[in-house]
């Protein structure tokens, strides 16, 4: 796998591994603390609700129940006193009061005094419900039954004139020192002022609407003050019921908060973006400061590896670990490079005589050959061989031939003096002598030079037929590459050494044989 596709790989996993710990928490426990808080939110709405009904509710019990405290009312329902009717209540009681019923009864239900004036419109009405002789269903709006003997009862009622709220007491003596005689109910209409006060004081959005007999065996939760095992919701139902339990008003409720967040919306898709955004940055940094650099240096190797050339790397980036890579790397090709330049120089060096060897001389012969075809120059060549020399190793011995060998190299590379010139050892005791750019009279010099070098050692060879000393025999040759092929001048001047070394063989050994002259010159006979 490539560093480039890892780093991929590594920023998805990083990414994937993130997210999933981000949802994590957020699912577990996030969203519940949420849900803890909103549902105590829209519990407290529900209470803050029912407490403003109650309070309205309460504000009609009170009324009511100054009204059925009273001596005057007392009195009213003893002797019918019609002037406690005219005296409290006419039509501007009930608009003082805000109620649109007054009814008292006693104690057997039958109705003593009873008007239903609606304070809006100003208008009576009567509700034939309220008759509770004829309906004793509705008997229980009266507290005579109560077990608790508070005296009061209070709620909704359903009647031909819609819904209504009520409140009744029992008609006592001020102090409460004489017996029960009645009761005094107080009726007021359900109007849809009363759901706007509502909506105001517990600040929610409320519609209300009276529900027909249609909708009554819906299953609606009836309101109380607060959530009834429900879940969180933007909205929900209630209904209030009148005294029979029967449902008489939907409240539609519409809380503050809409809800619990789901797991995946808008923000968390918005962190998920984020964070993908952070992982693949990260991934960028990592491809521009490691993975290119890497592949760069990569690249730089394999072209090395192809050219067969090793050269040192440049560090781009300031990382310490790929400096120290880069400069370890750098030293390894210094080292290799330094061992290629001293095997180069071994493999064309004669391991003997510490000349150039036979393969120094065919690379520098080549060269020089190419060198003169382009410059159309003459390339010359001296072909030497040292006398009776197998005669001398077998008198003098091996080591002592070598020594001899040696001897004789080193007196011919001093010679050679030109950068472009080369003395080489040939094979066994032949040497040869490459003069680049030549010329007769140069070939002719240097062989001079080099029988008086060999001259001048002067190892003594007693098994040799032409001298006291060891003695060279030499074939010289000189070609112009002009207009030929490199190859055959080549061949034809090492020829043509041969002949001419050959021919000084031939003539007696310890002389030079010029193959570009006619006659051949005996060194010694030279002296
Ligand atoms: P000529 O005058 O005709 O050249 O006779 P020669 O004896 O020199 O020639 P020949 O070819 O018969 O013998 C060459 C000898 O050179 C044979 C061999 O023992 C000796 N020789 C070749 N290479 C080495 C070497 O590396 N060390 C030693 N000591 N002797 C060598
Ligand atoms: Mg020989
Ligand atoms: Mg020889």
């Amino acid at each position: 796998m490539s560093l480039q596709r890892f780093s991929y790989l590594a920023a998805l996993f990083l990414f994937c591994l993130v997210s999933v710990m981000l949802l994590s928490y957020r699912y577990f426990f996030s969203l519940p603390a949420i849900e803890t808080f909103i549902t105590a939110y829209q519990n407290r709405e529900l209470s803050t609700l029912k407490l403003a009904l109650d309070k309205e509710m309460s504000f009609l019990s009170i009324i009511n129940h100054d009204y059925a405290v009273w001596n005057d009312s007392y009195t009213f329902m003893q002797n019918s006193n019609e002037d406690f009717i005219i005296d409290n209540l006419q039509d501007d009681t009930f608009r003082s009061l805000k109620i649109d019923g007054i009814y008292f009864y006693d104690l057997n239900y039958q109705s003593h005094f009873a008007k239903g004036y609606d304070y809006k419109t100003r208008t009576s009405f009567k509700i034939p419900e309220l008759d509770l002789i004829s309906n004793p269903s509705n008997q229980n709006i009266l507290p005579y039954r109560k077990k608790d003997h508070s005296g009061h009862v209070s709620g909704f009622i359903t009647t031909s004139e819609g819904p209504m709220m009520f409140s009744s007491s029992m008609v006592r003596y001020s102090n409460q020192s004489d017996k029960d005689v009645g009761a005094l109910l107080f009726i007021r209409k359900l109007r849809p002022n009363l759901f706007v006060t509502l909506a105001e004081l517990s600040q929610l959005k409320l519609t209300a609407s009276f529900i027909s007999n249609a909708n009554r065996n819906k299953h609606y939760l009836a309101l109380k003050g607060s959530l009834q095992g429900e879940k969180v919701a933007k909205q929900r139902e209630r209904i209030l019921l009148d005294h029979m339990g029967k449902p008489i008003v939907l409240l539609t409720i519409e809380h503050n908060f809409s809800g619990v967040p789901k797991l995946i919306n808008r923000d968390a898709l918005l962190t998920l973006a984020l964070l993908g955004l952070v992982c693949f940055s990260i991934s960028l940094f990592v491809r521009y400061y490691l993975v290119e650099p890497a592949s760069r240096g990569v690249r730089a190797i394999n072209e090395m590896l192809l050219a067969n050339k090793l050269v040192k790397l440049t560090a781009q980036r300031k990382f310490t670990e790929i400096k120290q890579l880069v400069n370890d790397f750098n030293l390894l090709v210094d080292k290799i490079n330094q061992q290629k330049r001293m095997l180069e120089k071994l493999s064309l060096v004669d391991a003997l005589t510490g000349i150039s060897n036979r393969r120094a001389f065919d690379t520098t012969f080549e060269l020089a050959c190419q060198n003169a075809a382009r410059s159309q120059s003459k390339v010359g060549l001296i072909l030497c061989d040292i006398d009776y020399f197998k005669p001398y190793n077998d008198f003098y011995g091996h080591q002592k031939g070598d020594e001899t060998l040696t001897a004789v190299a080193q007196g011919l590379a001093v010679t050679i003096t030109r950068s472009t010139d080369l003395a080489a050892r040939y094979g066994g005791e032949e040497f040869v002598v490459l003069l680049s750019h030549s010329s007769e009279d140069e070939i002719i010099l240097i062989a001079e030079k080099i029988q008086i070098a060999i001259k001048t050692l002067a190892i003594v060879h007693q098994k040799s037929a032409v001298a006291d000393h060891v003695t060279l025999s030499m074939g010289t040759a000189l070609l112009n590459f002009n207009n030929k092929k490199t190859g055959q001048c080549k061949k034809h001047l090492l020829k043509q050494a041969d002949e001419a070394l050959y021919k000084a063989k031939k003539a007696g050994r310890n002389q030079v044989c010029h193959s570009f002259l006619a006659t051949d010159v005996k060194i010694d006979s030279a002296e």
